[in-house]
């Protein structure tokens, strides 16, 4: 339905500093201290009513993972049913809802967000998911407001988007949601994401059933409680978690299942795509498939590449948030005759990198997200440690006592198909391997073909030639490519994310190309004086 007025133009949010001695700290700071004394009971949601099970999951924090947080009820294939169903029906609704109406209602959550559960949301994210305060103030507040803002802004273009209507007609299109629910299903790793992947589908005029990662629960669980606030209608959004394929059948076999958001990875998203490609005869529409996935993201220096930038680029792109971006940089090109600087700097700037709790704020890096997750990084670590043709240079330490801490770790190698250049890990790990400054052009054509990946990546060069050159031969390599920055770091409204090749299907999140996934257009064609008899001038004979 076309809105009859314009909506408000979009802006970042602007990302809070929390100084030493500022407001904001102290306000954050007491947060943490309040929701750490506490220990919630979070329930599902379905059809508007809050349902807490038997079957739970603790949640739990990362850098101190004797700490309970929350217990955390988890859905049962019967409940899942409940809430296909309650989707389906709220849906008919929800669809006929004016579009100014539904925008008003992420609008309002944007604003509650980046207000009073600012604090609330960023504290679930640092201590359930061990992310920095800055880490969770861009992710948690900042990015999930900008999505709610910015894609109201993209669903009005895309209503704008209309056809020509000659003399005697009105052709118009409408952007229907699509006919069903979409299946939404979010990883541990960002908490906008979480927020994002059920709002974008029903902004559009579909009902969500949105799966969050088991790790992320105890932040996902107070964007929900933003959204209830803000006036979303029972059942729009169905909150179901479940702990991996357990309840999945009964949605992919429903057949109303009209879509499926996905973010995480690869192999999770090539199984879905599997089971519908199965379950074609079930479905009333083609679900409509858009996911995000797995990287194995580059930073690649020419021998003009600024040094301090190039190293800072690397602390920052493969080890905030302890390399659990998918755009993280996880392996490097670097050319030999800038090889021994570039190591003093890293090797200065990584000296100076503190880890641990995240709610002291002088630690850069906290712990990965659980024993799984701390169980492969190590697994990789341990690999370079004794390969031949790998060294450890700098971290390499791993300690899950307390919490599941893995030191920033730089692998070097002589393989540019070392196992830790081509898949990816996930974690605080950054291989790269140093090049004869002649070959440039050759090893941008191995960097292009070394992963299935093709997610993100970074080339540094002060050289406008060396730049073009990695341009083009770069050209498939990612989806999102920096030059003279790091590869992590995308903002919404400003450099629409999403990678192709086994990254995903780029439908750019955040975007209105994202949002027009989510429509199923319908032409209306109105005449004004239609023919009243079926002749043709041509059908009378030649005088
Ligand atoms: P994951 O694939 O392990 O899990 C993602 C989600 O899928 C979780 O909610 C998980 O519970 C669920 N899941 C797993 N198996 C399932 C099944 N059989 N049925 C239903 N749900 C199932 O990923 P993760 O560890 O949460 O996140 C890390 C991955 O996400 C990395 O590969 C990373 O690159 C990717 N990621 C990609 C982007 C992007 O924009 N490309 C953004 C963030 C994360």
């Amino acid at each position: 339905m076309l809105p009859s007025y314009p909506v408000p133009v979009p802006y970042n949010e602007q990302v809070r500093a929390y100084a030493p001695g500022s407001a904001e700290r102290a306000s954050i700071q007491a947060k943490l201290k309040e929701m750490s004394s506490q220990v919630l009971d979070i329930p599902l949601l379905i059809n508007g009513e809050e349902i807490h099970t038997e079957q739970r999951r603790d949640a739990v924090m990362p850098h101190r993972h004797g700490h309970v947080l929350a217990h955390c009820s988890l859905a049962t294939p019967e409940l899942a049913q409940q809430a296909v169903e309650g989707a389906e029906k709220a849906r008919r609704l929800w669809a006929e809802m004016p579009f100014p109406a539904r925008a008003a209602i992420f609008l309002r959550a944007a604003d509650l967000l980046c207000g009073k559960y600012r604090d609330e949301v960023n504290a679930a994210t640092m201590l359930g998911q061990s992310k920095t305060v800055y880490q969770a103030e861009i992710d948690s507040a900042c990015e999930l407001a900008d999505f709610w803002r910015f894609n109201v802004y993209f669903a009005q273009q895309i209503q704008d988007m209309q056809p020509i209507s000659p003399a005697g007609m009105w052709n118009r299109l409408e952007y229907r949601g699509l006919e069903g629910f979409v299946f939404c299903v979010s990883p541990f790793n960002f908490t906008s994401i979480g927020g994002n992947l059920p709002t974008s589908p029903a902004l559009m005029g579909c009902s969500a059933i949105w799966k969050p990662a088991t790790t992320a629960i105890y932040s996902n669980w107070v964007i929900m409680k933003v959204l209830r606030e803000a006036g979303l209608p029972a059942g729009v959004i169905q909150f179901l978690p479940f702990p991996g394929g357990s309840c999945s059948d009964v949605i992919f076999s429903s057949p109303h299942l009209a879509g499926i958001h996905f973010t995480g990875s690869t192999g999770v998203f090539n199984d879905f795509w599997r089971i519908i490609g199965e379950g074609m005869d079930t479905y009333k529409s083609y679900p409509r498939i858009v996911g995000e996935t797995g990287g194995k993201d580059f930073i690649f220096a020419h021998s003009s590449a600024d040094v301090k930038q190039l190293a800072t680029a690397v602390v920052r792109g493969a080890f905030e948030y302890q390399g659990q971006k998918c755009s993280a940089a996880s392996r490097g090109y670097f050319p030999k005759s800038l090889w021994p600087a570039l190591k003093e700097e890293l090797f200065a700037q990584l000296s100076q990198v503190k880890m641990g709790d995240v709610a002291d704020f002088t630690n850069f890096v906290g712990a990965v997200i659980d024993k799984g997750a701390y169980r492969t990084i190590k697994g990789y670590i341990d690999h370079a440690k004794t390969a031949p043709d790998a060294e450890v240079i700098w971290g390499g330490g791993c300690d899950d006592s307390q919490g599941y801490f893995i030191e920033p770790t730089l692998i070097q190698t002589t393989n540019p198909h070392f196992k830790s250049m081509e898949e990816e890990i996930f974690g605080p790990v950054f291989t790269f391997m140093v090049y004869e400054d002649e070959q440039y052009e050759e090893t941008l054509r191995v960097a292009d073909a070394t992963s299935e990946y093709a997610l993100t990546g970074a080339v540094f060069a002060l050289d406008r030639q060396a730049v073009l050159v990695a341009d083009r031969i770069l050209k498939g390599a990612a989806g999102n490519f920096y030059i003279n920055d790091k590869p992590t770091g995308a903002v919404v409204g400003q450099q629409p994310f999403g990678g192709a090749r086994k990254s995903g299907t780029n439908d750019k999140a955040g975007s209105l190309f994202n949002l027009l996934r989510w429509a199923s257009v319908r032409t209306v064609k109105e005449t004004y004086a239609a023919p009243t008899h079926f002749t043709y001038p041509f059908l009378s004979p030649d005088i």
